[in-house]
């Protein structure tokens, strides 16, 4: 099972996540990205979990075997 993981502390609240990938991210009222889907099962959400983590300009977002 895969787990999307966001560290905070190097977020930069560009967006990008949640813009691209609102299945999996939504922007909290601050623009921190908030996980909707933490342990994407879906071929097509881990996929779009992927994608979040290759455009994030920080390297904040990884997916991690859970
Ligand atoms: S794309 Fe990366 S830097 Fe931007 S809000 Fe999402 S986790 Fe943060």
């Amino acid at each position: 099972m895969k787990k999307v993981v966001v560290d905070l502390k190097i977020c930069l609240k560009a967006g990008q996540c949640y813009y691209l990938q609102p299945t999996i991210f939504k922007a909290d009222p601050q623009g921190w990205p908030d996980i909707l889907i933490e342990f994407p099962e879906e071929d097509d959400d881990v996929e779009a979990a992927e994608d979040a983590a290759e455009i994030c300009p920080s390297g904040a977002i990884t997916i991690e075997d859970a």
